[in-house]
């Protein structure tokens, strides 16, 4: 059976670009009869907003985009994270690194796909040399010269080799915050999630959670990356480049207008919402979606 999720993480309310998201993964999953899971990514308390989680809940249910069972909440599975690091450790796929960001940036093998590609100065440490510190390392996976590529459904083929483009990457923060790629490779794999719909931010994101799902021997997920939605200077919508707040009122419009967006063909005049909604997940075609970044107002 098909188990698909929404995975919003609670930095700011629901905007047009994480309402895309929501309802892409709610039609594909609704339209191969799946099932379809929220779960909140609440990981980071520094970077969350008082009161996003309950709103980015109230207004999914206010666009009728109902999920099924309980919302998981990471910040409740911390245990989960943990049991996953302890079984790499006993791999030794996984050191502690005590560098600071200044010699990780001195250090740095240049600008990687997410930030400096770290240099290795604690790659020849192992588990045990944590024990005798008093300072909390953070934790870094080797990653290897393989060619780690998967075929995403909207986005074509990808590849990265990780230890070139990546670097060993750290999987819970010294700060003892764990990193997103773990969360979410864990919870992919707890929950059952075989299909992610998710934006194309995340597609450089993918080959590291598909290298450790290898590791780890969860099974790989289905992948499909949207389009990004940007402002008309090309920028994502975010919390930084101040996305509006949804108005609630205009329910019908902002569905619609994401519906086009996505491609989908223009439903006709519905009494409800959840008309509209079932009317789009029977014509629902993920292959129409294109690929390329969209430009909103
Ligand atoms: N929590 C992530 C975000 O809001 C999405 C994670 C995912 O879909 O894998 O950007
Ligand atoms: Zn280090």
């Amino acid at each position: 059976m098909y188990v698909g999720r929404f995975a919003p993480s609670p930095t700011g309310l629901l905007h047009i670009g994480s309402l895309l998201t929501a309802v892409a993964s709610y039609l594909d999953a609704r339209s191969r009869e799946g099932r379809w899971l929220v779960r909140m990514e609440d990981l980071d308390p520094p970077r969350e907003m008082p009161g996003a989680a309950a709103a980015i809940l109230s207004a999914l249910e206010a666009f009728e985009l109902h999920w099924d069972g309980e919302v998981v909440y990471q910040s409740k599975r911390h245990h989960l994270y943990a049991a996953a690091l302890a079984r790499l450790k006993a791999q030794e796929l996984v050191y502690p690194c005590f560098c600071s960001r200044k010699t990780i940036q001195a250090e740095a093998q240049g600008m990687g796909t997410d930030g400096f590609i770290y240099a290795g100065h604690c790659a020849s440490l192992n588990a045990d040399m944590s024990v005798c510190s008093e300072k909390m390392p953070a934790w870094r996976l080797r990653t290897g010269t393989d060619i780690t590529g998967f075929t995403d459904a909207i986005q074509g083929y990808k590849q990265q080799c990780l230890s070139r483009d990546v670097g060993d990457f750290v999987l819970l923060r010294a700060d003892g915050f764990w990193a997103y790629q773990l969360a979410v490779v864990v919870d992919d794999a707890d929950q059952g999630i075989n299909h992610v719909v998710r934006g194309q931010d995340l597609l450089l994101s993918t080959p590291r959670q598909i290298y450790l799902q290898q590791l780890l021997g969860f099974s790989q997920p289905a992948y499909a990356h949207l389009p990004l939605l940007t402002n008309t200077l090309g920028q994502k919508w975010s919390k930084q480049t101040q996305a509006p707040a949804l108005d609630l009122r205009r329910r019908e419009t902002l569905l619609r207008q994401v519906l086009t967006y996505l491609g989908q063909p223009q439903a006709p005049e519905v009494d409800s919402l959840s008309d509209l909604l079932s009317w789009a997940v029977q014509h629902w075609q993920l292959k129409r979606i294109s690929p390329q970044a969209i430009a909103t107002n």
